[in-house]
């Protein structure tokens, strides 16, 4: 064993001789540790991410009700308040996820224990399943931080350049968690990758929800409005299942016949990551705000958090449709394509939204709290 490098000092092992009593786990199988020990390590960056956004988002609204131009506190624009709700939503988004995925690993965990396993077994067990979960929150929350410390510098003007001031600090620490605990390029691969794995092991079932996507899209489409607490909402998650399913179904279709192939054509697998990333974030804030319209104490009143749900929904709508149109003309041609396309078109109907004003809406819990106010 040896330091080597005077600058940048690394450690190397050769033939080193661990004591029997010191190995962890099963000779031979370190790499599924090391493997779920990333999942974890993926878990609690993106979780981290999220407080990070709400620290960044307390900053640039303190900012902006501090900072007089024009007469007014910045604050007061429409333009500035346009990027305090984002901070919020994307922050929030991300929140909902870790909340989520931290209590199933939990369940997990726990049932493995109730089964007799070992507290590292089933640390092992929960880290495993919900692999693909975690790489989308650090995905998401890395890219969400990203977003609240640069429009942070945005508002905080020239003295957001300023490494004097935390605003450019925050901008410059943020830009690693894109990068680390596997680069997000590679989460994004590994997420599909994994998907689709299951699927092949029958561990998960694709087949038969794809085969009913295509089977709805050649019936009459219905005119029915759904009814019910946040009907349009389930339905517009339910809607970016379908989607998913409709893309990766016939992708991986198109590898099985030998007509693709997947490894080659990473775009492809991008669009279906981004897509995957907006479903789960999407179905992770409908599940909270669902479940805060049932409480009567909480820091903001329902529509707040509905507002927030909304606008979510309303450019998720949007990105989940250029993400499938980009990936289905990537593969697919003829009548085929013009088919999945019509199912593009036929599952993303979510009604349109007043994106402007539930907006303000947020800003103005924002600034009237002076703080993270959610
Ligand atoms: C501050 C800091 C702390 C770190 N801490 C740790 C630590 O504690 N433990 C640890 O193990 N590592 C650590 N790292 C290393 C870090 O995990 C790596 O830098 C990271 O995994 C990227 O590897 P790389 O730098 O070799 O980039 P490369 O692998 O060369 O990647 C360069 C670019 O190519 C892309 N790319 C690479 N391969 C593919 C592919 N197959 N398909 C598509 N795109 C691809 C990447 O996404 C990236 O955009 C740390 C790094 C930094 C900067």
């Amino acid at each position: 064993m040896g330091i080597k490098g005077s600058s940048t000092r690394q450690v190397f092992f050769e033939n080193v001789k661990v004591p029997v009593e010191n190995v962890l786990g099963e000779i031979g199988k370190g790499h599924l540790i090391a493997f779920n020990a990333l999942n974890i390590g993926r878990f609690k960056l993106g979780a981290m991410c999220a407080g990070a956004g709400r620290t960044v988002t307390t900053k640039a609204v303190q900012y902006a009700n501090e900072r007089i131009q024009f007469d007014q506190p910045i604050g007061n624009f429409g333009a500035i308040q346009y990027k305090l709700a984002e901070m919020a939503i994307r922050t929030f988004a991300a929140e909902s996820m870790s909340f989520r995925i931290s209590q199933q690993m939990q369940d997990k965990k726990a049932a493995a224990t109730a089964e007799g396993k070992s507290y590292g077994q089933s640390m092992l067990e929960a880290a495993e399943e919900y692999a693909i979960e975690c790489s989308i929150l650090k995905v998401y929350g890395s890219e969400v931080i990203d977003y609240c410390v640069d429009e942070n510098v945005q508002i905080h003007g020239g003295i957001g350049f300023s490494e004097e001031y935390t605003a450019a600090r925050a901008y410059r620490d943020s830009r690693i968690n894109r990068i680390y605990e596997g680069t997000n390029e590679i989460n994004r691969l590994l997420m599909v990758d994994q998907l689709l794995r299951r699927a092949m092991k029958g561990k998960l079932d694709i087949v038969n929800p794809a085969w009913a996507v295509q089977k709805e899209l050649s019936s009459m489409p219905s005119m029915d409005r759904p009814e019910g607490p946040y009907a349009e909402e389930h339905k517009a998650v339910g809607d970016f299942k379908k989607i998913v399913l409709m893309c990766a179904g016939a992708a991986a279709k198109m590898q099985m016949d030998g007509k693709l192939n997947l490894k080659e054509e990473q775009e492809i697998l991008m669009n279906c990551a981004d897509m995957l990333i907006d479903l789960y974030a999407a179905e992770s804030m409908l599940h909270r705000v669902q479940k805060l319209s049932a409480f009567e104490q909480k820091a903001q009143p329902q529509e707040v958090y509905d507002a927030m749900l909304q606008v979510f929904l309303h450019d998720a709508t949007q990105r989940m449709s250029k993400n499938a149109t980009d990936a289905l003309v990537s593969f697919a041609d003829g009548d085929l394509l013009k088919t999945f396309l019509m199912g593009v078109k036929r599952f993303l109907k979510y009604p349109p939204v007043n994106v402007k004003e539930k907006r303000r809406m947020v800003a103005a819990a924002l600034r009237n709290a002076n703080q993270w106010a959610f």
